[in-house]
């Protein structure tokens, strides 16, 4: 039997429940759809701005709203669906650990975790995996991994320790993440803050290496940052901060979060510049859509430093998690997804790069990921969004003008095509409307 979606929805009138905003779009939506955007309006809080599109259903690349309208998928839950929706192999693999056990907690030991952690390490070049779920908390492991190596093996001072950020950072939501934020929005009546963090530019190796001291024991960024825009630093920045933190006994934790797991065209965003980080951060699509999993990745004389009772996390390594995030692996350990983003990644760069001069500012990016920099004399992001949803492509803005393209990898060479297609027609009629 299917869920019941619609009950209850009657009492959710858009002339009574929404603004005018949502009211005058909502136009053009169905009253299915009207009324479960309402919905929520009135019953979930506030901390996200959807597009006015209602997703019931997806398959690869494609979504399906609630009338039955087909969408192309250009986000992929930002990459988290690299695998494509509702992947086969994938949900085998969780329909099998459904129908054995899904949670333990980590008080006993469960037959999914050893194989799990072995093919993650082993995919990473690396000793050791402590499971999390969601991104934001590997992020934070991987600072209380960093600082608890800082006072046991580097010998700092207690309470001491500082980390190295980048300017226009995102690792997550926490109020020690947002401590080391510079986006305001993501920090206004959320403090007091955390300490313990120091920001450099991105991009600038010579910075970072000024701005670490004896009590410095990492340096955490993004190999590309994602929410700034598709941040690609110059391609000597990601080695000079190997080679610094290597010289200095600091600590590299790249935050792959986004960038990992095949969306650049390689496993990892560090692989493509030959660099190794001491840690990888890791979420999004290593649950494959299906469950949040998360990792922190690197050697035992670093993971080693945790003792029993010192960190944990009630689902973190649970059975479901592990069996979905041994099933992604093993799709990562062919290669296969990651030759696919570097082949349609050339061909969706090659489409976007004969837009510049016609609405687009600039395209930066590398694989199947791409962001784009509308003129923010034609529109903002927000609507460039807008019209492209009304055309059946589902993107985001991020940045006010900064559009993002990054379908799951199992997208068609005549998608990418597509998807460009109407960006140019979207671009086209802005211009025209100008
Ligand atoms: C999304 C993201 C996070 C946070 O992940 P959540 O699962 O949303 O907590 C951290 N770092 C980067 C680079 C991300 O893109």
């Amino acid at each position: 039997m299917t869920a019941p979606i619609n009950t209850n929805l009657k009492e959710y009138d858009m002339t009574t429940n929404v603004t005018d905003a949502q009211a005058v779009a909502g136009a053009s939506i169905s009253p299915t759809a009207a009324a479960l955007i309402a919905q929520e309006g009135v019953h979930a809080a506030h901390n996200y701005h959807p597009l006015e599109v209602v997703v019931a259903s997806g398959d690869g690349a494609w979504v399906t709203d609630v009338a039955g309208h087909r969408y192309l998928d250009c986000l992929a839950a930002y990459s988290a669906v690299n695998f494509g929706h509702s992947n086969p192999v994938l949900l085998d693999a969780a329909r099998v650990q459904l129908g054995r056990i899904t949670l333990t907690s980590r008080a006993f030991y469960n037959d999914q975790l050893g194989p799990f952690v072995t093919a993650l390490a082993k995919l990473a070049g690396k000793d050791m995996v402590l499971p999390m779920n969601t991104g934001a908390e590997a992020v934070e492991s991987g600072i209380k991994v960093a600082r608890a190596w800082g006072y046991r093996v580097k010998g700092v001072a207690p309470d001491l320790a500082n980390i190295i950020v980048a300017a226009g950072n995102f690792h997550g939501r926490t109020t020690t993440i947002i401590s080391f934020s510079d986006d305001q929005s993501a920090r206004a009546d959320f403090g007091p803050f955390t300490p313990g963090f120091r920001t450099v530019p991105y991009g600038d190796a010579a910075a970072l290496e000024a701005a670490i001291d004896e009590n410095t024991v990492a340096v955490l960024l993004e190999p590309i940052q994602g929410e700034a825009g598709i941040v690609v630093p110059p391609v000597a920045y990601l080695p000079a901060v190997r080679e610094i933190t290597t010289r200095l006994g600091v600590l590299f934790i790249a935050d792959e979060i986004q960038s990992g797991l095949g969306r650049t065209g390689s496993t990892f965003a560090c692989d493509l510049v030959g660099v190794v980080p001491d840690l990888y951060l890791l979420g999004k699509a290593l649950g494959g859509g299906i469950v949040p999993v998360s990792a922190v990745v690197g050697n035992t004389d670093i993971l080693g430093v945790l003792r029993p009772g010192e960190h944990g996390s009630t689902f973190g390594g649970n059975p479901l998690a592990a069996a979905v995030g041994l099933a992604v692996v093993n799709l990562l350990a062919t290669g296969e997804y990651q030759q696919r983003a570097t082949e349609l990644g050339a061909r969706l760069h090659a489409g976007l790069s004969a837009l510049s001069g016609h609405g687009v500012l600039e395209v930066r990016g590398v694989g199947l990921w791409a962001g784009i920099d509308i003129d923010p004399v034609l529109a903002s992001g927000r609507a460039v969004c807008e019209e492209l949803l009304a055309r059946g492509v589902l993107a985001k803005d991020t940045h006010g003008s900064t559009i993002r393209l990054a379908p799951p990898i199992v997208v068609s060479a005549e998608d990418v095509d597509w998807a460009v297609e109407q960006l140019r027609l979207v671009l086209a009629d802005l211009t025209a409307a100008q």
